[in-house]
């Protein structure tokens, strides 16, 4: 045989994988995780909160029920109890409801399903990196939404619905990744009611809408559109949440809800994707549901706390140009520092003083927010708050001066 010609495998690949980048949050982690940088960089749930013990017992509990059944192939629409709990909880049938492996999954098969090369999608500005890691391969033709304190501003959007033919809008209405901002109840109904007299499919991503630790919660906007339309099959909202904020995300669990077609559409390209969810993990998770109110509880206890002390030493500390998000619940907030700074040329002056944040600009689709930065409390003790707010405000001083 001659000799095997080396492949060029960049040339081998397919344009969608051409597409693809290096998340750019994972490239500035590596540099934040040094041991001694105190890093509000992070998007983890707080590990010293995980019910272990009460995972153990569920496992357990899982097999004896289930035996040999939790360990083998099961339905691509998910552990039926699972479904019939979260279908109870959103008053829909148990058909509506598909479990995903984690709401990344649900992103990436929405895209699958939803997103042709050159269609226009709808993000707010900014908006969670993740989803427009999923959708990126399915070439989108991303329009940025502006947002304000209350989120995405509806009159921006009723102007820009008018002149781009929008198939798709995707938004994070509470406590949003990065800003932890959260939508205003007239701007849910606004939004919910444009969507629906332009035929805009709107996805809700609510992973932290039950970690509410401040203020009054505003209705889905999911909710809205089964008012609206009466019918769960007629709804154009799409909704996703996921246990991973509230139970662990290492089991990988959340779902999605929608009318009809869309799931029949989303159970076809799952079985594509990897058949089902794990099996025994949708098992220990319904067996961990009558203690996911008390796990909620002791979650938005300790992220309230956190999230205070931080915002107190930032009010304290940050110089007068730093404006500041106050989120009523989730993990984030989020710094703009005023125009004509840079974050993500500051971020190694940061590390150097031993506090690490994410950069804003890659939150946005199409660019912008060099000025601003996303700060996580979740994990963050008392100390680390004390210690990292001040080596973040002198980082910031230095730099205005
Ligand atoms: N959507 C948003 C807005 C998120 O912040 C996250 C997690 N960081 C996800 C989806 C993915 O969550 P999971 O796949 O763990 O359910």
């Amino acid at each position: 045989m001659t000799a095997p010609a080396p492949l060029d495998f960049a040339a081998l690949l397919s344009s969608r994988a051409r597409s693809m980048n290096a998340s750019a949050i994972r490239e500035i982690l590596k540099v934040t995780q040094q041991p001694d940088v105190i890093s509000f960089a992070g998007g983890l749930p707080a590990p010293e909160l995980f019910p272990l013990d009460d995972v153990r017992s569920a496992a357990e509990a899982a097999l004896d029920k289930y035996g040999p059944a939790a360990l083998q192939y099961s339905t691509t629409e998910g552990h039926l109890p699972l479904r019939e709990w979260i279908a109870a909880q959103a008053a829909i049938p148990a058909q509506n409801v598909q479990i995903v492996t984690g709401s990344q999954q649900g992103l990436d098969l929405l895209g699958k399903i939803l997103i042709s090369e050159g269609d226009t999608v709808l993000v707010e500005a900014p908006t969670y990196l993740g989803a427009l890691q999923s959708f990126q391969p399915y070439g989108p033709r991303y329009v940025q939404l502006p947002t304000d304190e209350g989120g995405i501003d509806v009159d921006a959007l009723a102007e820009i619905l008018q002149t781009t033919g929008a198939k798709l809008l995707y938004a994070i209405p509470n406590f949003q990744n990065p800003t932890g901002r959260s939508l205003s109840a007239e701007r849910r109904q606004k939004l919910v009611e444009l969507t629906a007299q332009h035929g805009v499919l709107l996805i809700e991503d609510d992973p932290y809408g039950a970690l509410r630790f401040s203020g009054e919660a505003a209705p889905s906007l999911y909710e809205l559109g089964q008012r609206l339309w009466g019918d769960v099959n007629q709804n154009h909202v799409i909704y996703m949440s996921s246990f991973s904020k509230t139970l662990v995300p290492g089991l990988r669990d959340a779902w999605v809800q929608a009318a009809g077609p869309i799931i029949q559409k989303l159970i076809q390209a799952k079985q594509g994707a990897d058949l089902h969810t794990p099996t025994l993990n949708q098992m220990i998770i319904t067996e961990l549901l009558p203690i996911l109110p008390r796990q909620i509880e002791t979650v938005k206890k300790a992220y309230g706390e956190r999230a205070q002390h931080m915002l107190r030493r930032i009010g304290e500390q940050f110089p007068a140009g730093a404006q500041h998000t106050t989120p009523e619940g989730g993990m984030f907030l989020w710094i703009t520092l005023p125009e004509g700074m840079n974050t993500t040329t500051m971020l190694e002056r940061a590390v150097a003083r031993k506090v690490a944040y994410v950069p804003g600009s890659p939150f946005f689709a199409l660019g912008g927010g060099e000025n601003t930065m996303r700060l996580s409390y979740s994990c963050a003790t008392p100390e680390q708050i004390d210690r990292g707010i001040a080596a973040l405000a002198q980082t910031i001083r230095e730099e205005l001066d």
